[in-house]
C-alpha cells in the first residue's frame, strides 16, 4: 500500500518480460512513490498505455522497436525513460523533431543506468586531455544483440571531447595491415572492442597511455539491480526536464 503523501507517478514498462523490463518492474514495483500501472511485451497494444493512464513510460525492448515507441509516447504526452540502446543522431534527432510539437513532455535516453558507468564517463573525458593514447573494452553477455554498446559509443564521444579541447590529434597507431580487424571498431577515432562471454553482465574498461605510465578505469555491473537507482530516477526526474535528455548525468549533478 503507497502511503507517501503524494500521489505516486504511474509508470508503464515496456518490455516487461525481458532481463531489463522484469528487474524494472519489480524496482517499480517496491518503490512507494511509483505505481506501476501497465507491463508490455512484444505483441501487446501501446493503447493499453493510455487506457492505464501512465505518466511515465519505461522503454527496455529492443533496437528495433524503441524509437516507434518514444515517439508514440510523446504523441500521446506521455514521458519516456530509455535504456534501449541502438539510438543514434539520426534517431535522436528525429525524436526532437516531434517534441516540439510536445514541449511539456521529458524524454531521457540513457546508454547505462549504472552510476559508475556515468561517472566512467565523465572521468574517461577527464582523463583523455592528458594522454596521448587511449581504448576502450566492452564486455557483455553473449544474448546482447547490438555492438558496440552505447555505454562505450558515449564513452568514445567523452573522451574524442576530451582531446578536443586538449589539441590532441588522432591516436598514435602504426597499423598498417589489419585483415582480420584486431584493432576493433573505431568510434569518434576511439579504438573500441566488444567482448562477448557467458557470466558476463556489463563491463566497460578505458585504458589511457602516456609516455611511461598506464592510467586504467574499469567499471562492472555484476547484476541488473544495480540500473535500477538510475532507473528510478529517471522516471523521478523526467517531467521535471522537457525535450531530450541523453545520458543520466543530465540529471545528476556532477560538476
Ligand atoms: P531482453 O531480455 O531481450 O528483453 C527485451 C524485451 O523486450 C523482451 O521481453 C522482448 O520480448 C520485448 N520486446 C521486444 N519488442 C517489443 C516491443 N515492440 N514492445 C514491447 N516489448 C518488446 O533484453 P534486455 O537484456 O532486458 O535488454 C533490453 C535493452 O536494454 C537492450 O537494448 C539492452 O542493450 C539495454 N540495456 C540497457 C541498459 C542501460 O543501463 N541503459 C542496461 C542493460 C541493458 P520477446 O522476448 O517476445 O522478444
Amino acid at each position: 500500500m503507497n502511503t507517501s503523501a503524494t500521489t505516486p507517478i504511474r509508470v508503464a514498462v515496456l518490455g516487461a518480460g525481458g532481463r531489463m523490463g522484469s528487474e524494472a518492474c519489480r524496482a517499480v514495483d517496491a518503490a512507494e512513490d511509483l505505481e506501476l500501472v501497465a507491463r508490455i511485451g512484444r505483441d501487446d497494444d501501446l493503447q493499453a498505455v493510455a487506457d492505464a493512464r501512465a505518466q511515465v513510460i519505461v522503454d527496455l525492448t529492443v533496437p528495433a522497436a524503441t524509437e516507434a515507441n518514444v515517439q508514440w509516447a510523446v504523441e500521446h504526452g506521455i514521458h519516456a525513460v530509455v535504456g534501449t540502446t541502438g539510438w543514434d543522431d539520426d534517431s535522436r534527432g528525429r525524436v526532437r523533431e516531434a517534441l516540439h510539437g510536445a514541449p511539456e513532455v521529458g524524454v531521457l535516453i540513457a546508454p547505462n543506468f549504472a552510476i559508475g558507468a556515468v561517472l566512467t564517463m565523465r572521468f574517461a573525458e577527464i582523463a583523455a586531455r592528458y594522454y596521448d593514447s587511449a581504448e576502450i573494452i566492452e564486455m557483455h553477455h553473449p544474448r546482447k544483440l547490438d555492438a558496440p554498446s552505447g555505454t562505450a559509443t558515449h564513452t568514445a564521444a567523452a573522451i574524442a571531447r576530451g582531446r578536443r579541447a586538449a589539441g590532441l590529434g588522432p591516436v598514435p597507431d602504426a597499423t598498417e595491415q589489419d585483415p582480420h580487424g584486431a584493432r576493433g571498431a573505431v568510434v569518434d577515432g576511439i579504438h573500441v572492442h566488444a567482448v562477448r562471454q557467458q557470466g558476463l553482465v556489463a563491463h566497460e574498461v578505458v585504458q589511457f597511455g602516456g609516455t611511461g605510465e598506464q592510467l586504467t578505469l574499469r567499471h562492472d555491473s555484476f547484476d541488473r539491480i544495480s540500473f535500477m537507482s538510475g532507473i528510478l530516477l529517471g522516471i523521478r526526474e523526467v517531467a521535471a526536464h522537457p525535450g531530450l535528455t541523453v545520458g543520466l548525468d543530465g540529471y545528476m549533478d556532477l560538476d
